[in-house]
């Protein structure tokens, strides 16, 4: 009999069950889609309610609407700062992933609203998986990972949790944790190399364009960390390596997708790099704002106009003042007015 089935049983009771479950999928799509990040070489969808954008992820929310559950997001982020201070203040988080974690625990906070059974997302830190490649050394992604998952406990950010190589290779053998998530799910470079030259291409998918825009983020951000003051090595031989690192991490990255995909199957992929219409993640803001550095390669600066990400040498340019947080840490900075400099009048 088909009533065995409660699920089943709604959509031969009432015909429209189906219909209803798609427009509250859409809604938290809609929802969500408001604050994603899109390509800007790509056709830009004039709305968040775009079904092009939503058709990828519309099943993964029916059937989470079906059973009654939490809407899962996974988002790879919070890998840890970059080394280099002339970006960065510190290898600790401050105002940056503070802003970013409460507006993303915000975020799963809106869904909630319209639809009970809330949202919930995991941050996959991904420090671990590539750490040796970009500089970042194990202890500062250590210190890094505990403090985020501090200020999640201390701010009651309860929508959040996070999840690290550390979690899957249970020992304190990180390069032997590395080695075998490459094992498993570690891809060809030479594979590689191809896709990212056909995401160049008009006839590339938006997953080979994705690549190919990660590949080229990812070795501006490298060639920047090691053009510091005073580097003697020429600007072709920093170029050179950092293309070999940007393919070492971008196969690393890639590995960690396969497995967070195999871990959290059900769970909708976000991303922090801008996706095209239709992809299969979803581009998502960080701050609630568009912004293209992230908190890990920069530092906060309010402009009392509100938050934006800077350089951390730019913001040492312009006139503003260091703010240490409740711990004495630094933590962003503050412009300061030109009038307020001025004597009174
Ligand atoms: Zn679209």
């Amino acid at each position: 009999m088909i009533k065995k089935n409660e699920e089943l049983s709604k959509v031969y009771l009432s015909p429209h069950y189906f219909d209803k479950i798609t427009s509250l999928a859409r809604l938290i799509l809609t929802e969500v889609m408001q604050f994603r990040r899109m390509m800007k070489s790509e056709h830009i969808c004039d709305s968040a309610a775009c079904t092009s954008c939503h058709k990828p992820h519309i099943a993964k929310i029916t059937e989470a609407i079906m059973q009654n559950k939490k809407i899962r997001f996974v988002l790879p982020a919070f890998p840890g700062k970059s080394p280099n201070p002339a970006k960065v203040l510190g290898h600790l988080p401050d105002m940056g992933e503070k802003k970013s974690l409460v507006f993303l625990n915000d975020l799963c906070e809106r869904i909630q609203k319209i639809y009970e059974p809330g949202a919930e997302l995991i941050i996959c830190s991904d420090g671990r998986v590539f750490s040796d490649v970009v500089g970042i050394s194990e202890n500062n992604v250590t210190a890094y990972q505990v403090e985020i998952d501090q200020f999640i406990e201390d701010a009651d950010l309860t929508a959040l949790s996070t999840f690290n190589l550390d979690d899957y290779v249970v020992n304190n053998d990180f390069d032997q944790a590395r080695e075998v998530l490459i094992e498993k799910y570690g891809q060809d470079i030479d594979t590689l190399k191809e896709r990212v030259k056909k995401g160049g291409q008009d006839s590339a998918t938006p997953e080979e364009k994705e690549m190919t825009t990660m590949y080229c983020g990812l070795t501006r951000f490298l060639v920047e960390d090691l053009s510091f003051p005073g580097q003697t090595r020429s600007r072709s031989s920093i170029q050179k390596e950092c293309k070999e690192k940007a393919y070492k991490a971008i196969i690393r990255s890639n590995a960690w997708t396969d497995l967070i995909a195999e871990k959290f199957p059900e769970a909708i992929r976000l991303s922090i790099h801008p996706q095209a219409c239709g992809a299969k993640k979803i581009g998502i803001q960080l701050l609630g704002v568009e912004a293209w550095l992230t908190p890990w390669h920069a530092v906060t600066v309010n402009t009392g106009n509100g938050y934006i990400l800077m350089k951390h040498a730019e913001v040492q340019k312009l006139n503003s003042k260091l703010i240490l947080d409740e711990k004495g840490r630094p933590c962003h900075y503050e412009l300061i007015e030109e009038s307020s400099n001025r004597p009174a009048a």
